[in-house]
């Protein structure tokens, strides 16, 4: 077996490994380099192998930075089959075509050339098919099974096995632990090398407990300060989890009713597919559902899924929480709420993912004061908080437990996914800590089993 990274090594974006053995090509994820202008060139680059001769491609997740590249690899004459877990598989579309109409919008207004068309997009999710976790399925001369990997709904690490050859597992993202509504990240089967993100390789997250505290107490000062409580919301996971904690502090009586605005359709539409697979969720969701509990909704919740519907959330007296997308500020919705309060003493800014740099939300993250929002510069004086704990990506503490606590001990890690020193400290970790051997491969560089 050898397999080469095409995407994420030794950085964060770009997720795609290929896999080739005697009978077989498949690439576990096709995913676009995010995060800035150079990046962004990257895209438009060739693959670095033909997309043609490409069996068959196993997506790990929907987040962009997995799977942005697919039409692109069906442009160029990729005709197979793409699998992945069917949450997956119903949410790719939602998320290829937000990506879509965002390309189409900046072509329009500044002639940036657009990676692949419409009809692309379309030939992709035909050829999507919707498997089980867990259920080995054959292909050529492997096999292969999906697990679940707690990151985001739908999400699973791969393990693929050469028929009397080597088992490879590939974690996709791992989760953070405890997260609402997902289930825990299933434990590795027998392996022999992994390969691992690194996102948070070199980092260890705030206590987990400490979560809805913060985001109750900033729910309560705003409440009192009859402010706004802005949150930029991730649409996949993380506003699901913001709104089954809200619909816990109104059940619980530790909440008086207010408002909450979810002007996201994207996110309202994610939350629709999440609703349709029960099945998927962990054992205390589950429970909710069991007991007629829908905890996506609560009587203060209001969707507006159009513009003037977004529009309306104005003309309402606060205090109000507001959660519209993007999740890092850089467009959407969010901006015209950023424009209208962030120069309140009153209003709160929630931040709950990752800001990349270059981003609005990266200025806001860091303290800048004077910020530009739409063409107009803003000074800033809301109180802005950062929730680390909210993030969907597990620590390094997480990821040694995923890898120590598999079936059999792997004989090698692969460190990926991550910036170079995350990766690198991931790897001295991996060796140090559980006395596997590590590497953090680089860019196309082929590793033979
Ligand atoms: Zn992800």
């Amino acid at each position: 077996m050898h397999i080469t990274p095409h995407g994420a090594a030794r950085e964060v974006t770009g997720s795609c490994h290929r896999v080739e053995t005697k009978k077989t090509r498949v690439l576990i994820d096709c995913g676009m380099f995010q995060g800035s202008a150079f990046s962004d060139a990257r895209n438009f680059q060739p693959f670095g192998f033909e997309a043609k001769d490409v069996d068959a491609v196993l997506i790990t997740h929907t987040h962009l930075d997995h799977v942005g590249r697919l039409p692109k690899l069906v442009h160029e004459g990729f005709n197979g089959p793409i699998f992945a877990t069917k949450p997956t598989a119903r949410l790719l579309r939602i998320i290829l075509e937000d990506a879509y109409q965002i390309m189409e919008e900046q072509f329009e207004s500044d002639y940036r050339p657009k990676l692949y068309e419409f009809e692309d997009l379309r030939k992709t999710i035909d050829l999507v098919r919707g498997v089980e976790y867990s259920r080995w399925k054959a292909l050529g001369d492997i096999r292969f099974r999906f697990r679940d990997a707690g990151h985001i709904f739908g999400s699973s690490f791969v393990e693929i096995e050469e028929t009397d050859g080597v088992r490879a597992v590939f974690s996709g993202d791992i989760g953070n632990v405890d997260t609402p509504i997902l289930r825990p990240t299933a434990q590795i089967g027998t392996s022999d090398v992994v390969f691992v993100e690194s996102t948070y390789g070199n980092r260890i997250h705030e206590d987990i407990e400490t979560r809805s505290t913060i985001f109750l107490d900033a729910v309560k000062r705003t409440m009192k300060q009859k402010g706004v409580l802005l949150i930029p919301a991730f649409a996949i996971e993380r506003t699901q989890a913001l709104l089954y904690d809200l619909n816990h502090f109104f059940e619980h009586q530790k909440l008086p009713p207010i408002d909450v605005y979810l002007d996201s359709p994207m996110a309202i539409h994610v939350t629709e597919v999440m609703e349709e697979f029960p099945e998927y969720y962990d054992q205390a969701a589950a429970k909710l559902v069991m007991d007629g509990d829908n905890f996506f909704d609560f009587p203060s919740l209001h969707l507006t899924l159009t513009r003037s519907e977004s529009k309306r959330i104005n003309e309402v007296k606060p205090p109000k929480i507001i959660i519209a997308g993007s999740g890092m500020m850089n467009a959407g919705r969010i901006q015209h709420h950023l424009l209208r309060y962030l120069s309140k003493t009153s209003t709160t800014l929630f931040i709950v993912g990752y800001q990349a740099s270059g981003t609005l939300g990266r200025r806001l993250y860091t303290g800048e004061r004077h910020v530009r929002v739409l063409n107009e510069m803003i000074d800033v004086k809301a109180n802005v908080i950062t929730v680390g704990s909210f993030s969907a990506h597990g620590d390094q503490k997480k990821l040694l437990h995923w890898i120590g606590s598999a079936q059999t001990k792997p004989k090698r890690v692969y460190c990926v996914h991550g910036e170079d020193d995350a990766c690198v400290a991931l790897a001295t970790a991996v060796s140090t800590e559980l006395n596997i051997k590590a590497d953090a491969p680089h860019h196309q560089e082929t590793i033979e089993l």
